[in-house]
């Protein structure tokens, strides 16, 4: 049996013959054409868009949240004017077929982001490659229909878009790397799980994978070229590996285990399960969202609250998209679909948020983001004050405002200034019954866990971000696949600050949660349990799987692992203990 290391981008495991999908290749058809061909390869790129973007839709109906966002924005690239006219543009002037064109245009863009700085921009290298390669294949396919007389009269057969094969089904797919349709689309064809030898954990391919329940690891590296179709293989989520050719005795250990993960998901009743551990000791558990799609979710596994909203989405497309207006009635759907208190963060654009905005920075990361960015861009800072603000007349006492990637006091007072001129504003207005609302930030930069006890006194609560405050203290881009294993949110100096920040606002008496993914781990809602943290926030989806395993174990349980993860020397020592103490093998 071979064990490969991979990463776990969406949970669960699974079994299943392999099925190694080689990168497509396509034909381009014939690059010249002559003179009168022209209006009929113009065309044949217009019908293949049309039949693209009609494939786009039937995809978007099966899909929610972020999965759904990303498709939308392939849909954008499509429609993008300045592609599509120097599409038409190059088979005018070149006089060249309309899949030769789509060709060489597309490859000008890919060229470009494969050359950018940003880790980001290189992982969305696979939906441009996707939307070209299927853009060819249907251009090709339309102009082989037209030259052939015998089918002039015949419908036009479009080309099968990806694996759709009756062999995969059941299968483990592995492939060098997926754009999110393809991943939709072998979700239609019911396969098991997937495997990618590159990818990230923030690739499309694996939030799609995520949002539909497929068991998925990435970064397994190029050890899996040498393995061939048909063999058995094992996804193991909770240990990041892909099992080749296990022993029948696995196979069926693995089986079972899956089966009774299916079952005792099945068994639990949201409306049963409060979040209290054995011994009675009651943790908020609330949810992460992005879009208003995901509440649903959210509230049928009984979230108690929306501990973070990323409004980064309402960027979609640019800044310019969503005005104040579009805005109200955002934040008024999040409050009429929730209960509960609603923490909605400020744009935190920059970094690893996409918003074709800002300037080129060679380090985002350490750039112009979050509040650096919102105190500079009043206007974008105001119109989102302004529409928070508006909203607490009807919804008093639910929603609170989150501050991203504080680093220093001063920032805090200023954009308390920048409330109050809002508020002062809307009053003049007339919107006179507006509230305070409570004002926490995000403790993400290690300067302010540091200082934790000095910007306590400042804010009216903290939410730890672990996913950034372990790329700023372990100094691992969260985005960058080549030191993705370095990225190791429980290791014990995360834990050691985590520890310092709970104290700090114990002290001075203000509500601290965690909303980085690390609460949504079992391990990672452990330790912070332990550590006294009463409030954890995640995806919807980890919901129910916490609120299992808190009801399993006593606080004692919990404080104990706490009290030695933060003693211990490198990650390794914190996984051991977790299965010593939780008896996880
Ligand atoms: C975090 O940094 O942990 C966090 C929750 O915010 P985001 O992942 O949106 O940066
Ligand atoms: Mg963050």
């Amino acid at each position: 049996m071979n064990k490969l290391e991979g990463l776990t981008a969406s949970d669960g495991s699974a079994v299943g013959p392999l099925f190694i999908r080689e990168q497509s290749s396509y034909e381009t058809s014939s690059k010249q054409v002559s003179l009168d061909e022209v209006p009929q390869e113009i065309q044949h790129y217009q019908r293949a868009l049309e039949a693209y973007e009609h494939e786009l839709e039937q995809l978007l109906i099966k899909l929610r949240g972020t999965a759904s966002e990303i498709i939308k924005s392939q849909s954008l690239i499509l429609q993008d004017e300045q592609i599509k006219g120097e599409i038409i543009n190059s088979i005018r002037t070149n006089v060249v077929s309309a899949s030769y064109a789509i060709d060489q245009v597309y490859e000008l863009y890919i060229g470009r982001l494969r050359d950018s700085a940003s880790n980001l921009f290189r992982q969305r290298i696979i939906d441009l490659i996707t939307i070209k390669d299927r853009l060819v294949k249907l251009a090709a396919a339309y102009s082989e229909h037209s030259k052939s007389d015998e089918q002039a009269d015949t419908k036009l057969e479009i080309p099968v878009s990806i694996d759709s094969t009756p062999q995969i089904r059941g299968c483990i797919v592995v492939a060098r790397d997926l754009s999110p349709t393809e991943v939709v689309q072998l979700s239609e064809s019911k396969v098991m799980g997937i495997v990618l030898e590159k990818g990230g954990l923030t690739a499309h391919a694996a939030i799609v994978a995520q949002s539909l329940n497929i068991p998925c690891l990435v970064q397994i590296g190029t050890q899996i070229q040498h393995i061939s179709s048909g063999r058995i293989g094992i996804i193991d989520g909770e240990e990041g590996v892909l099992l080749v050719d296990p022993s029948p005795e696995t196979i069926r250990e693995y089986k079972t285990k899956i089966s009774d993960a299916q079952v005792a998901k099945k068994k639990i009743k949201p409306s049963r399960l409060p979040a209290i551990t054995k011994d009675g000791k009651r943790v908020q558990v609330h949810a992460n969202i992005e879009f208003i799609q995901e509440l649903p979710m959210a509230s049928s596994y009984r979230a108690e609250g929306i501990g973070l909203v990323r409004t980064e989405g309402l960027l979609y497309g640019g800044l310019t998209h969503k005005s104040e207006k579009e805005q109200d009635v955002y934040y008024r759907r999040l409050l009429d679909d929730s209960t509960g208190p609603v923490v909605i963060r400020l744009f935190d654009v920059g970094g690893d948020k996409l918003h074709g905005f800002t300037t080129e920075e060679s380090n985002p990361f350490l750039g112009w983001r979050g509040i650096r960015m919102l105190l500079d861009e009043k206007e974008m800072l105001h119109s989102q004050l302004r529409s928070i603000l508006k909203c607490t007349q009807d919804y008093p006492d639910r929603i609170r405002i989150l501050v991203p990637m504080v680093t220093n006091i001063e920032e805090i007072h200023l954009l308390k200034e920048e409330l109050s001129i809002v508020k002062s504003e809307l009053i003049k207005e007339g919107f006179t019954q507006v509230q305070d609302v409570p004002l926490g930030i995000m403790v993400e930069v290690p300067a302010v866990a540091v200082m934790a006890d000095k910007f306590a006194k400042e804010v009216d609560f903290f939410s730890i971000g672990t996913n950034d405050l372990t790329q700023y203290t372990l100094a691992v881009d969260r985005t960058n696949d080549q030191v993705g294993r370095l990225f190791e949110h429980d290791h014990p100096a995360i834990w050691k600050l985590v520890q310092q920040i709970q104290l700090a606002a114990q002290n001075e008496d203000i509500e601290v949660s965690v909303c980085g993914e690390l609460a949504s781990t079992l391990l990672g809602a452990s330790g912070l349990i332990g550590l006294g943290i009463r409030n954890l926030s995640m995806k919807p989806s980890a919901i129910l799987t916490v609120k299992k395993w808190i009801h399993t174990y006593t606080l004692s349980e919990f404080e104990l692992f706490a009290s030695k993860i933060v003693k211990v020397q490198d990650r390794e020592q914190v996984h051991q203990l977790f299965s010593t103490i939780f008896h996880r093998s």
